[in-house]
């Protein structure tokens, strides 16, 4: 049995439908978890894979990305993994759950600030919308892991990671970069050419995500 703790930032098609048609000289401002775009500020030095879907949106010149990490803003890279303990990235912000690292430091304090920062500067850039890595403590924005990830019986719950719950909570609209369905979206905005491939379906969607839990 796994807990669906909070439901948070299910994919909002409606916001991505209504999002305008960018030009070069207006581009869409669009935020995105740094590693996403490529850079190594992952935990263990590294970018966390590579995600085509999200990493596309970097060669247009309709989009404006203001990349940010907040995990490497107030603990550098690499670093320690961490996990939220006792509810979601929302919970942390209402003080009711804690950032602990593997070796059980607490990092609650630094990343509300790296989330405060990271809200600064989504308000700043008058960003339109928010591509970040999903199952990040930070910036997972559809599932993450409930307590640590390195547990024997690791568990994940629907919730959003600390930061992308700041910006969820300030109003900013946060897909990941497995919502393939609202990427299309997306594509058929900043690109003219582009064809919308309704096949795709986002994260919450998929067999899995509603097998583990139990949405349907
Ligand atoms: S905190 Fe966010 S941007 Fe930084 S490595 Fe983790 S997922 Fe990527």
């Amino acid at each position: 049995m796994h807990p669906i703790t909070f439901t948070t930032a299910m994919t909002d098609r409606d916001h991505l439908r209504q999002l305008r048609i960018p030009t070069k000289d207006n581009p869409l401002r669009i935020m995105m978890s740094a590693c996403l775009s490529g850079i190594t500020c992952g935990w263990d030095g590294t970018a966390n894979g590579e995600y085509p879907a999200a990493l596309r949106i970097l060669k247009y010149d309709t989009v404006k990305v203001v990349k940010f990490c907040p995990e490497e803003f107030s603990f550098g890279a690499p670093r320690e993994m961490c996990d939220i303990h006792g509810g979601t990235g929302f919970d942390v912000l209402d003080g009711k759950a804690k950032l602990l690292t593997e070796s059980g430091q607490d990092w609650t304090e630094g990343i509300l600030k790296a989330s405060a920062h990271m809200l600064d500067i989504a308000t700043q850039h008058q960003i339109e919308l928010a591509v970040l890595m999903d199952v990040s403590a930070a910036c997972g924005s559809q599932v993450i892991y409930s307590g640590s990830r390195f547990s024997e019986h690791k568990v994940y719950q629907i919730g959003a990671g600390v930061a992308a719950a700041m910006l969820i909570r300030n109003g900013f609209k946060v897909i990941s970069q497995r919502d393939y369905a609202s990427l299309e979206i997306l594509y058929s905005k900043i690109d003219p050419t582009h064809v919308l491939d309704t096949s795709k379906i986002d994260h919450h969607e998929i067999e899995w995500y509603k097998e583990y839990f139990k949405t349907t």
